[in-house]
């Protein structure tokens, strides 16, 4: 079977693990570095990204999770998590790290200027099946994206109309957004495929 970890140190671990359960694989929550030893795939959840940077950077997943990357295992980001990918982060705090994997810059908090949250249609190229609904909380979005990096969805409508928020590059996926807070289980699906491509 697929094993598939979810990054435990904060956030909504329980979401990304209840929509991967759903998804027909074996998903277990990740805290120690061992635990990365036979997992296929990676999601870093939802949460808060200068906690969660700190908490692996005490816990020693820093570097492993950066060479687990390197080596190619697929990883998955929601909102925090996609901030976590990020090669460059702007309004982060001095001393957040990323797991380096995706080369693009994102900005923390940007809708939250405006709003804390809000929900706005988003279509996902590759996704079939319609526009996600997708949730924004204290949400990055993308500013720019380097030369590898797919640009998968954009904020449909709205004042952020236009916003990249969802991207792939090789193995690694992110979103703004957290489908697993609305029961639509099409990303994480995508994202299993993604793994189990890379087995
Ligand atoms: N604002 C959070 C951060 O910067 C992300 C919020 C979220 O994951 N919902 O890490």
């Amino acid at each position: 079977a697929v094993n598939i970890g979810v990054l435990a140190l904060q956030g909504d671990v329980r979401e990304h693990l209840s929509a991967l359960a759903e998804s027909d694989v074996l998903a277990r929550p990740v805290r120690r570095p061992e635990e990365l030893a036979d997992i296929d795939g990676l999601v870093l959840p939802g949460g808060e990204s200068t906690a969660i940077s700190k908490l692996a950077v005490t816990f020693g997943l820093l570097d492993p999770i950066r060479k687990r990357i390197a080596d190619g295992m697929p990883v998955y980001g929601s909102c925090a998590g996609m901030i976590l990918l990020a090669t460059d982060v702007l309004d982060g705090r001095p001393d957040q790290e990323s797991f380096q994997g995706i080369e693009m810059t994102v900005r923390r908090n940007a809708f939250g200027r405006q709003v804390d949250s809000f929900e706005a249609p988003v279509v996902i190229d590759d996704i079939d099946g319609g526009p996600f609904h997708a949730v924004f909380i204290r949400a990055p979005w993308v500013e720019e994206v380097g030369g590898d990096v797919r640009v998968l969805g954009r904020v449909a409508e709205g004042a952020a109309a236009g916003r990249i928020v969802a991207v792939r590059q090789g193995n690694l996926l992110a979103t703004a957004f957290h489908p697993e807070l609305t029961g639509d289980l099409r990303v994480h699906r995508y994202f299993v495929e993604m793994v189990r491509q890379a087995l």
